[in-house]
């Protein structure tokens, strides 16, 4: 096995016994990503590839021969380019933010940091996480590790793509709707949206703020818990903090399968556009739980089915509020102010932003207005609430949720860029779990017959990362 085919949990037994350096692991990771730049079809999931990752490497080494045992020291993570690292460039993916420079740490970085980790680089993503594809990257787009001529999904498809295509052993994502869980599900590796709440959203660049969230993509479910286990705690400079400890999630266990009881929401299964293939995994992986004693109910939830409209008009409403700060003044690139600050305004934002972005700020801010009806968000809202609550109720008699993460596997470049209706859909099974605020975890669960990935999600309540992360890793050990 090469250092690049490692997981987290390898790389940080073996550096704590002396058998790797961190400098050795991060330049397997630097030689692993120079090969691909240089090859035919570039993955391009690195916006940036840290120079300073061998000078923290060799930091942590020494720091190691000293008797430092953090628990992370010299383990490197790839990050998503709207999580701010101190001294290095934060640019969402946009042309707009390109040469800003985070003055601080994500609390997320920081605490990754504190425990010993490595940043190894920004990662690609859709301009200001908006988008299911990474094509709405000012970058250009990422591609797929499986199949380079399809998309790694989106917006955290950077990070899929470095996780999946062995340049980087884990990942740090953001969600809003779905941005971790849609391109773990296209790229075949782990993606998990924590509780809301549950891990600080301070230095990471707002989008939809009553969604946004942090989280992993990792090639094993171990590895999720590894690193959340550093991470989590009451952060002060994120209001929405929930002080959740994740300390034990270091040391998983696999849950006994045979006394689950699972919910499959029949709004899902009966959707137009869910592929054949897809379903056809899901029905295996439906069929694993059942030999191993669950017991599994189709359920009806109405409600699900305003889940996507519901997410689009409060991400839109809240994503055009949360962009009025990129004026060129305040934050982005200024341009020429011309006749004076309307001028400034639209020429900044006019070259600054591609065209999903700016139909997003028309939008939203379309919602928001009193001409087309002010209630709108609020009615949105109310949809939400109804969500939150009937999905809570459904855990008081089941243990978790199943359904799979996207309607189709990944799919070509190009297809859905000019079709933003069709790219929304790609969103239809996850953003429930947005709405609801609970934990969810995607994993892989197979592949179609022409080889490509599906995920299927694992859902729980609010708070229960351990449960669904130990019912996954009890189905990992089978495989
Ligand atoms: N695809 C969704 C959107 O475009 C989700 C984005 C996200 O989770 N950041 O809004």
């Amino acid at each position: 096995m090469t250092i690049c085919d490692m997981s987290v949990t390898e790389l940080s037994k073996k550096l704590a016994t002396g058998e790797l350096t961190s400098v050795s692991i991060v330049r397997a990771y630097r030689e692993a990503y120079e090969a691909d730049k240089s090859s035919e079809k570039p993955l391009h999931g690195y916006i940036e590839f840290f120079e300073t990752a061998e000078q923290d490497a060799a930091r942590a080494d020494e720091a190691r021969a000293t008797g430092d045992t953090r628990p992370l020291l010299g383990v490197p993570f790839a990050s998503k380019d709207n999580i701010s690292i101190k001294g290095k460039a934060c640019t969402c993916g946009s042309a707009l933010l390109e040469g800003y420079v985070a003055p601080y740490n994500a609390t997320v970085t920081e605490q990754l940091m504190a425990a010993g980790a490595i940043p190894l680089g920004r990662t690609n993503m859709d301009e200001f996480a908006m988008g299911s594809s990474t094509e709405y990257s000012s970058y250009g787009p990422s591609r797929n590790p499986v199949n380079r001529d399809l998309t790694p999904g989106g917006s955290s498809g950077g990070s899929a793509a470095v996780v999946a295509g062995g340049l980087a052993p884990i990942a740090l994502g953001t969600e809003t709707g779905g941005s971790i869980r849609l391109p773990a599900s296209y790229c075949g590796i782990y993606g998990l949206k924590p509780t809301y709440g549950s891990l600080s959203r301070s230095g990471v660049v707002a989008f939809g703020s009553s969604f946004d969230q942090v989280g992993l993509l990792a090639r094993s479910v171990d590895d999720i818990g590894l690193m959340l286990s550093v991470m989590g705690g009451l952060d002060r400079l994120d209001d929405t903090s929930t002080n959740t400890d994740f300390s034990a999630l270091a040391n998983l266990k696999s849950a006994d399968i045979s006394r689950l009881k699972i919910a499959i929401p029949k709004e899902f299964m009966e959707a137009k556009g869910l592929d054949p293939e897809v379903a056809a995994v899901f029905e295996q992986t439906c069929e694993w739980f059942r030999s191993r004693g669950a017991t599994i109910e189709t359920i009806s939830i109405p409600v699900l089915e305003a889940a996507i409209g519901c997410y689009y008009v409060i991400a839109l409403a809240e994503g055009a509020s949360n962009l009025g700060r990129f004026d060129g003044i305040r934050y982005g690139n200024r341009r020429d102010p011309g006749t004076g600050y309307d001028d400034l305004y639209v020429k900044t934002r006019s070259e600054g932003c591609n065209a999903e972005v700016k139909r997003r700020i028309i939008i939203g801010n379309y919602i928001l207005s009193n001409h087309f009806s002010g209630d709108t968000y609020k009615k949105a809202v109310s949809v939400r609430a109804r969500i939150q609550r009937e999905v809570a109720a459904v855990f008081e008699s089941f243990d978790i949720l199943l359904c799979p993460t996207s309607p189709t596997t990944a799919f070509p470049l190009g297809e859905k860029i000019d079709d933003p209706p069709a790219m929304y859909l790609s969103d239809l099974y996850t953003t429930f779990a947005n709405l609801a605020r609970i934990p969810s975890l995607s994993i892989p669960a197979g592949k179609s017959t022409q080889g490509l990935p599906v995920g299927v999600q694992l859902c729980g309540p609010q708070g229960c990362e351990e449960k669904i992360l130990e019912v996954a890793r009890a189905w990992e050990e089978d495989k």
